[in-house]
């Protein structure tokens, strides 16, 4: 079995969960087992050092960003190995000091991300990273603080892509996603 089927068969999914109508995929028996969870770990370190993919140039990566909330169980330990930063966006109200703020619609309402005003230098390579694009909206958010700072990111991460929702479409850079759901 390849590392992309076998990352696949651990997913579960919830129907009804948080809300009805939703079917919820969960990620975490992937980092339950600590196979599967290096396997996870050491596919997105292969793409981010191979340099033969077009939307990563052999030019070094600076940050590693990761969303709230399960991006920050995999930013720390790729941005750690690659010899990066690790800079978290989190829920408005959850970072001290000065920070940039980026709306973005939920199923209700908006939200609000933000990121520490000093957290990435001008004109540093960044790669954003989550479990999940459904939408992208949170996604883009992120890369809107990114640009604030002036960071340039050159790439999405996603363990799994909702394909039909098309959310890469709204972002300023390629996605890469393990898992490609219908
Ligand atoms: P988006 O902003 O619509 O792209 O939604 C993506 C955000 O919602 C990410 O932070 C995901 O963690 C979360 N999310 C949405 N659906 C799921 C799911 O089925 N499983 C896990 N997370 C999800």
């Amino acid at each position: 079995m390849g590392d992309v089927e076998y990352l696949r068969s651990k997913l579960t999914s919830h129907i009804d969960f948080p809300q009805k109508g939703i079917v919820f995929l969960d990620i975490f028996p992937i980092l339950r087992d600590p196979i599967s969870f290096e396997t996870l770990i050491t596919h997105f370190l292969h793409h981010l050092t191979s340099h033969t993919i077009p939307s990563i140039p052999s030019k070094k990566i600076d940050v590693v960003v990761g969303l709230d909330a399960r991006g920050f169980l995999l930013g720390p330990i790729i941005a750690l190995r690659l010899g990066a930063a690790f800079v978290p966006v989190r829920k408005k109200g959850k970072l001290p000091g000065a920070c940039e703020t980026a709306s973005y619609e939920k199923e209700y309402g908006v939200d609000s991300f933000e990121m520490q005003s000093d957290a990435i230098k001008p004109g540093q390579s960044v790669v954003i990273i989550d479990d999940l694009i459904a939408t992208g909206g949170s996604a883009k958010a992120a890369g809107e603080l990114v640009t604030k700072l002036g960071g340039k990111t050159i790439e999405y991460l996603f363990i799994i892509e909702l394909i039909f929702l098309k959310g890469g479409s709204k972002l300023d850079a390629p996605v890469y996603s393990i898992i490609q759901s219908d």
